[in-house]
């Protein structure tokens, strides 16, 4: 699933192609159609992620609302649109532009409470200004939950997914499995503030990139990541290969279901 960064590159280029314009929407598949007849040639304002979640603000105080999920994809293009290939459940056009999208969880209208509900049950999201980590550390502290399920939860922190969150732990020296209330508010200040970092580099270069100079492939003479992913991270999908920091092999465990990476030598806590 695409992680929060994704999401906010998305927007920024959803409103770089239409925001300001009246473009006409549709749903050439037929499962979107009356809420695109609802939008279409309504100014759309401005665009928005918050986490996973993409707002599309538009004239009438009506909201387009998408979350991808595992297969969600957008495509766009200048000029006219391809002819629908597949089950383009959106398709927003203009003279200039035009943007279709596939296979989402969530493509549905939301009305100004709506949006407010969503907000109200996401927790907070690095790559917002306005968001407030105290929110997400109140959670965390008063929880036995793993630190890693913990930063997961959407409820919680907003946008981030496996990559940040087990590449972020590995930075702060985390035991993924440690339980939060034994996180300190200075750990957290640092956790956060290394999300921040982390993901604002990420939606700046279209990828996940996690390692500190001293550790790039150049600096270490070792050959690049290789990864459907890209980027060059510490633990993420390492298992059994050499930490790049003490040379320990990196750990895989599992928690609800989904893998965990992580350096036994590092993140002894
Ligand atoms: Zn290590």
């Amino acid at each position: 699933m695409p992680e929060g960064h994704t999401i906010h590159r998305l927007a920024a280029r959803h409103a770089e192609l239409f925001a300001g314009d009246k473009p006409q929407v549709s749903s050439p598949q037929g499962r979107f159609a009356e809420g695109a007849a609802l939008i279409s040639g309504a100014v759309l304002e401005r665009t928005e992620a918050y986490g996973k979640h993409l707002l599309h603000h538009y004239a009438g105080e009506l909201t387009l609302h998408v979350h991808l999920g595992l297969y969600g994809k957008f495509a766009d293009g200048a000029g006219e649109p391809p002819a629908p290939v597949g089950q383009v459940r959106l398709r927003l056009t203009t003279d200039r532009h035009w943007l279709d999208l596939r296979g989402p969880t969530a493509c549905e209208l939301f009305t100004p409470p709506e949006v407010d509900a969503l907000r109200a049950r996401l927790g907070p999201d690095p790559l917002r200004a306005d968001a407030d980590p105290a929110r997400a550390f109140d959670r965390i502290r008063r929880s036995a939950t793993p630190l890693a399920a913990l930063l997961l939860d959407q409820s919680v922190v907003a946008g981030t997914g496996l990559i940040f969150v087990t590449e972020a732990l590995f930075r702060a020296g985390l035991p993924p499995l440690r339980p939060g209330r034994e996180l300190t508010p200075d750990g957290w200040r640092t956790l956060w503030a290394d999300l921040v970092e982390l993901m604002t580099v990420a939606v700046e270069r279209g990828r996940i990139d996690t390692v500190r100079p001293d550790h790039l492939p150049e600096a270490m003479g070792r050959a690049p990541r290789i990864d459907r992913h890209g980027g060059e991270v510490y633990v993420y999908r390492r298992p059994g290969q050499p930490c790049h920091v003490c040379g320990a092999p990196v750990a895989r465990g599992e928690l609800g279901g989904r893998n965990l990476y992580w350096c036994a030598g590092c993140q002894a806590g």
